[in-house]
């Protein structure tokens, strides 16, 4: 670390212009940590500096307050070099595990939030400001007591529902992602040991980066990942800083051979013309791609695309091509969000057609596929 005791200040985040040689190098390469000082003396703290020994260390109070990193006026053209060159240290306070009931029956409490990708429909920044990087909770042993306690509460399930027949799921990266976040700290590394442990429970998450140092995790079947697909042309223009599609689908089967169960998250899905074409091939492919053993387990989950006014806002400064697929208000309408966010959905009659030709072509191109839910 090299000014532990600086005070929050506008640093300026390196040079995204060098050449990466790898995945983790080019979505991050960080010259600076804003720590609160609990989290930045914490082993897991000290870990995370370790692994960014370049990096400037600049202390703030909390990791809720740092204005110059987490505003959203001024940092639309930053925002990028913000998320790969800056991360965040905290402390998690309150711990909780919300009921879900859709991707998950828990979502547990957050080891991480923030992302270092850049995906243009992404609701995790909303919370938070847009150029919103990782913030790294360091109080990892607390957490994971908190759910192995949380997990023994629960007992046995009593009945099998879509999220899972027999184990209660946590999703354990709502509001991140977890395969970019183990290239930081080892948080998603005991994560995936303490549900190891739990034959009740499972850990789930959904991601769009191909991290191949999770295949040594050995999770022993009790941790989902479930790949986000969308058809690569898509993919393209709003997965920003993503693994490709194609990497993801060939992920698959090494996921599963390593003791993942691995799910598919197709999400979100976008309406524009030629779409259904599009699914098609994608699932195409993923009938001719995918091995037995991984076609054996997988389920899926559909979720059709939400959007928000601010954040189309936001991307027309940055990112206007992403707006022409995802700002449709001829087939959107507005709804509040449990959050009280305004958000716009696909009006109900073209959502539910949508959602049943979905199914359709599941069942005609990938009918291995079971759906576990559609929204
Ligand atoms: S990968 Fe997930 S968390 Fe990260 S920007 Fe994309 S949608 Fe958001």
């Amino acid at each position: 670390m090299s000014s532990p005791s600086a005070t929050a200040g506008a640093v300026t985040p390196p040079d995204a212009s060098t050449t990466p040689t790898t995945a983790a190098d080019r979505l991050l390469r960080i010259g600076a940590v804003y720590a609160e000082p609990e989290a930045r003396d914490s082993e897991r703290g000290q870990q995370v500096l370790s692994r960014f020994p370049g990096a400037e260390v600049i202390e703030v109070p909390s990791h809720w307050q740092i204005p110059e990193l987490h505003g959203n006026e001024g940092n639309v053209e930053r925002w990028v070099r913000v998320k790969s060159g800056t991360l965040v240290l905290g402390v998690k306070k309150s711990l909780s595990a919300r009921p879900n009931g859709r991707s998950s029956d828990f979502i547990a409490p957050s080891t991480s939030n923030g992302c270092a990708m850049a995906c243009a429909y992404c609701y995790v920044p909303r919370r938070k400001g847009y150029a919103n990087p990782i913030t790294v909770f360091t109080n990892i042993d607390k957490i994971t007591r908190y759910l192995r306690g949380h997990v023994r509460r629960q007992g046995v399930k009593p009945e099998p529902d879509q999220v899972d027949p027999r184990a209660w799921v946590y999703d354990i990266g709502e509001n991140s992602d977890c395969s970019v976040d183990a290239l930081v700290s080892d948080n998603v590394a005991d994560l995936v040991a303490t549900f190891r442990e739990l034959p009740t429970a499972k850990a789930s998450f959904a991601t769009k980066f191909v991290n191949r140092e999770l295949l040594d995790l050995d999770p022993q079947g009790r941790t989902r990942v479930r790949f986000s697909l969308m058809p690569e042309s898509d993919a393209k223009l709003l997965d920003i800083r993503t693994s490709p599609i194609p990497e993801r689908i060939a992920a698959i089967d090494d996921f599963v051979a390593a003791g993942y169960e691995v799910h598919l998250n197709f999400s979100p899905i976008v309406l524009r013309e030629g779409w259904e074409r599009d699914w098609a091939e994608l699932l195409t492919r993923l009938d001719d791609e995918v091995g037995d053993a991984a076609k054996q387990q997988a389920a899926a989950e559909i979720i059709m695309l939400t959007h928000n006014r601010d954040l189309h806002e936001v991307n027309l400064g940055w990112h206007p091509k992403a707006e022409d697929l995802l700002w449709r208000p001829d087939i959107q309408q507005p709804k509040r969000s449990q959050s009280g966010m305004w958000n716009v959905r696909y009006r109900n009659a073209p959502k539910r057609e949508a959602v049943a030709r979905v199914q359709d072509l599941i069942a005609a191109h990938a009918p291995w596929i079971r759906v576990r839910y559609a929204f």
